[in-house]
């Protein structure tokens, strides 16, 4: 492709990117397709000669389109939200046409000292204290990972890279029963090793884990010789927004000496708003904290900020340095793939920073706000409608609820085939969950372009086709 055709087709891209933005509410959320639908379209094997970008083009849109889900579909109330606001695209425009491999300071001094600025910006839009600093991961089961490969190097004396887990003490990780899957991954790819995640359960209005029953566990861990490691909390859980108390289970880690490690891949980003930061108050105890500002802030996918209390046990734990990778005759330079478990990477800093100075804080608390009080009101009206339950209290922006089948023997039956229709339909796109073992359905608001009338039309889709069902049912 020469320099014009890259032209012509990055324009192209573009028109397309803001016509389909401009177009989603006309789509379907999910997309209707079945398994193996859209790979009976692609060829088997790649062309050996070259073929026309017109004609990539046009077959991306017909066969590759219809088979998309569309996650900034402003109706889109499902999982959590992995956003793009526009103006984070555009920065992502840029860093693909440079496509610079950031893993030194020195093979992009620009992404390395943006990222620590930007860093440094979120944590004062997030109030916490000066002594964190923090690197961009890809996921927060990245970071989340890293916090756990930390956690044990510092419990072994720095000894388990070197030496393994054979012949040491059975490691222990404690969190509540609302953790993340990627809590069990990173315990697993630790060599941890799930039997020795220790899950505390949960209960009150927030699922948080009893602080007592923690100490307990570690109490009991250390008298049958096991190795206390570190404490995972919890803060917006996936399932329902499960929230431990960072301040008392944060003292219980100092406690006995365990590194605190603190989940706020989705709520994070609403601790920008000063009147939410009492669900993690406390934090600043922690060694560390994740969260994914491509759920919640905007920031296009994919997006994770891994703050950290001590980066030179990160550091540790991380760091290989070959000799091909040294910078010498640099004083001071921060290499942030020592901070990470992949060496390469992305230069994601850029829009992170487009998009805190396009729309401003206040531009960014006002939308949290804005979904906090819909999907609030979202609750409310649905507690109104006969039939309705709502099963978990709204924790920020997330709830959930579940709809009575006529006959109650049927009711997880019938709010998956509520689910289903819902759907189907494609007006909204809604996900299930367990809580105390029973279907309920979550439903959160947190699409960067999502406004009022759209969760009005998520109470009018989802109460039309619960009565519709019922009507149905024989
Ligand atoms: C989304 C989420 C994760 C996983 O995030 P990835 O970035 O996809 O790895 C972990 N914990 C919580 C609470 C989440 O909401």
């Amino acid at each position: 492709m020469d320099s014009e055709d890259f032209r012509k087709w990055s324009r192209r891209a573009a028109d397309w990117g803001a016509d389909y933005r401009d177009t989603l509410r006309e789509r379907p959320v999910r997309a209707r397709t079945q398994p193996g639908d859209i790979a009976a379209l692609i060829a088997p094997s790649a062309p050996e000669k070259p073929e026309p970008m017109e004609q990539i083009f046009a077959d991306f849109e017909r066969d590759i389109m219809p088979g998309m889900t569309h996650w900034q579909h402003p109706r889109f109330f499902a999982y959590f939200p992995a956003n793009a606001a526009p103006v984070s695209v555009v920065a992502e425009y840029l860093v693909s046409a440079m496509a610079a491999q950031c893993m030194l300071w020195q093979t992009s001094p620009a992404a390395t000292e943006l990222e620590t600025k930007v860093i440094d910006w979120l944590r004062q839009a997030l109030a916490l204290p000066e002594a964190f600093s923090g690197v961009i991961q890809d996921s927060a089961s990245s970071a989340t990972l890293s916090a756990v490969l930390t956690m044990r190097e510092r419990a072994l004396k720095w000894s388990g890279n070197r030496n393994g887990l054979a012949g040491q003490p059975r490691l222990r990780v404690y969190s509540s029963d609302q953790v993340h899957t990627s809590i069990d991954r990173a315990i697993w790819v630790s060599g941890i090793g799930e039997e020795n995640l220790v899950r505390i359960p949960t209960g009150g209005r927030w699922r948080s884990m009893a602080p007592s029953a923690l100490d307990a566990a570690i109490e009991a861990d250390r008298a049958a010789g096991f190795l206390p490691v570190g404490v995972i909390g919890c803060v917006g859980g996936t399932s329902v927004g499960g929230t431990d108390d960072i301040s008392a289970i944060g003292a219980i880690a100092r406690k006995h000496g365990l590194y605190l490690h603190v989940d706020a891949a989705w709520a994070g980003s609403a601790m920008i708003c000063p009147e939410f930061r009492h669900f993690w108050s406390g934090v600043e105890q922690a060694d560390s904290i994740v969260f994914n500002p491509h759920k919640w802030l905007g920031a296009q996918f994919d997006c994770s900020v891994h703050f950290v209390r001590d980066p030179d046990s990160l550091v540790r734990t991380l760091a290989i340095k070959p000799e091909y990778l040294k910078t010498h005759g640099k004083d001071g330079i921060v290499n942030y793939s020592e901070w990470t478990v992949p060496l390469g990477r992305r230069f994601r800093a850029l829009k992170l920073w487009f998009l805190l100075r396009a729309h401003g804080l206040e531009g960014l608390r006002a939308m949290i706000r804005n979904h906090v009080r819909w999907s609030g009101n979202l609750a409310s009206r649905l507690a109104g409608v006969p039939g309705f339950e709502i099963v978990t209290e709204p924790m920020l922006s997330l709830f959930t609820f579940r709809h009575q089948a006529r006959d109650e023997s049927r009711t997880d039956e019938h709010n998956l085939a509520l689910i289903s229709a819902i759907n189907d339909d494609g007006r909204i796109y809604l996900t299930q969950t367990k809580v105390d073992g029973r279907v309920a359905i979550r439903f959160q608001a947190g699409q960067f372009e999502t406004t009022e009338a759209d969760v009005e039309v998520a109470f009018d889709v989802i109460t039309s086709i619960a009565s519709s069902l019922n009507d149905h049912a024989t």
